[in-house]
C-alpha cells in the first residue's frame, strides 16, 4: 500500500517538477532509444483536444485568435527559444529574456533551457549516430515526435547550457514548465468570456477561444516546428555541403517565419538571420529588425563574406560545420 503511494506521489512529481528523476539524470539519459507510450500522452491530449472545433464549431474571431497566437509564439520559438537561447545570435535584456522564455513556453515545448541543450546537441552531432533526431539515421517520425517520447531525451543537459543555467527564473520556467501552459489556458478561457460578454458581435465563446487559441493553434505550432528536425533535414535545396542532410525550403520558412532556411543556419549558426539574401523571406529576422530600432535587443550578428564567398562558389565542398 505505502509503495502504490510512493509510486503515485513520485508520479505525479514527476509531471509537475521536469528536474524530479529518483533514479537520477544520468541513469535515465544513459536508457536506450524507445518510444514510449507514456510520454505519448500529452501529445495525444493535445490533437484529442483539437476534436473540440467539432463540439465547439468555429467564428472569425476564434481563427483570429489561433493565427495571431501562431505567429507570436512562432516568433519567440524561433528568434528566442533558437536563435537568442541556443545559439546567442543576438543580445537583449533579462527582462525582455525571460518575457520570451514565457511566451515560448506557453507553445508546449518544454523550457528554453531544455529547448537549447537538446538543439545544441543536434547541431554539435547532426545527421550522425547521436543526433536525437535525425531522419537520415531513425526515420521520419522518430526525427519528427517519436524522439520526444523516449524518456532518455527528457531530463536537460544543464552542462551544455551554463550560460543560460546561471539565471534562477529561466531555471524556473525550465523546471515547472507546465505552470506557463496552465496559466495560458485559463488566460484563453478570459479572453473567450470578455469577448462573449463585451464584445457580443465576435459571436464566440470562452470554450470556442479555448479550443482554437490552445488546441488548435498550438498543434499546428508543435509540427510546424518539428518539421524543422525531419523534413527541413530531407526536403529542399542545399547551397553549402554542411556534412549533414539540412536543406532549403521557401515553403517552410514562410510557415516557420524564417526557418526553412536551414542549410544556411547549419552553415552558419551564429547569424541571426537564415534568410541569407533579401529574396530569402526570414520573418523573424525582420521582427528581430524592428525590435533593434527600439532597443529591446541589439548586436544582432550577420553572416560572414567568407561564407557569402563560399554561396558564390559552385557547389564546394566545405569540411563540417563549425560545431557548438
Ligand atoms: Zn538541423
Ligand atoms: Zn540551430
Amino acid at each position: 500500500m505505502n509503495s502504490s503511494i510512493r509510486t503515485i506521489a513520485q508520479t505525479l512529481r514527476q509531471v509537475f517538477d521536469s528536474d524530479y528523476f529518483p533514479e537520477g539524470a544520468e541513469v535515465v539519459r544513459g536508457r536506450p532509444d524507445r518510444f514510449e507510450f507514456g510520454r505519448c500522452l500529452p501529445f495525444l491530449f493535445l490533437h484529442l483536444g483539437c476534436l473540440g472545433v467539432l463540439w465547439v464549431g468555429w467564428s472569425w474571431a476564434a481563427v483570429t485568435v489561433a493565427f495571431l497566437l501562431y505567429v507570436i509564439r512562432m516568433f519567440a520559438i524561433t528568434a528566442f527559444y533558437h536563435r537568442y537561447f541556443s545559439h546567442r545570435t543576438f543580445r537583449t535584456s533579462r527582462v525582455a529574456q525571460f518575457l520570451f522564455a514565457v511566451i515560448g513556453n506557453t507553445a508546449i515545448q518544454r523550457g528554453a533551457l531544455w529547448w537549447a541543450a537538446v538543439h545544441r546537441h543536434h547541431h554539435r552531432h547532426s545527421d550522425e549516430e547521436e543526433d536525437v533526431h535525425s531522419p537520415l539515421r531513425k526515420g521520419f517520425w522518430w526525427a519528427h515526435i517519436g524522439w520526444m517520447t523516449s524518456s532518455r531525451n527528457f531530463p536537460t543537459d544543464y552542462s551544455v547550457i551554463p550560460d543560460l543555467a546561471r539565471y534562477p527564473e529561466l531555471r524556473f520556467l525550465n523546471r515547472f514548465d507546465l505552470i506557463v501552459p496552465f496559466c495560458f489556458a485559463l488566460s484563453l478561457l478570459g479572453l473567450g468570456y470578455v469577448l462573449e460578454h463585451w464584445l457580443p458581435r465576435s459571436n464566440t465563446s470562452p470554450a470556442q477561444i479555448f479550443i482554437w487559441g490552445f488546441f488548435v493553434s498550438t498543434t499546428v505550432l508543435l509540427h510546424a516546428t518539428l518539421f524543422i528536425n525531419s523534413l527541413a533535414h530531407t526536403f529542399g535545396r542545399r547551397r553549402f555541403s554542411t556534412g549533414d542532410d539540412s536543406r532549403n525550403s521557401l515553403l517552410l520558412a514562410l510557415l516557420t517565419l524564417g526557418e526553412g532556411w536551414h542549410n544556411n543556419h547549419h552553415r552558419f549558426m551564429h547569424s541571426a538571420r537564415q534568410g541569407f539574401y533579401w529574396w530569402e523571406i526570414d520573418i523573424s529576422y525582420y521582427i528581430l529588425r524592428l525590435f533593434a530600432l527600439f532597443g529591446i535587443v541589439w548586436n544582432l550578428r550577420g553572416v560572414p563574406r567568407v561564407v557569402y564567398d563560399e554561396a558564390r562558389g559552385a557547389h564546394a565542398v566545405f569540411p563540417k560545420t563549425a560545431r557548438r
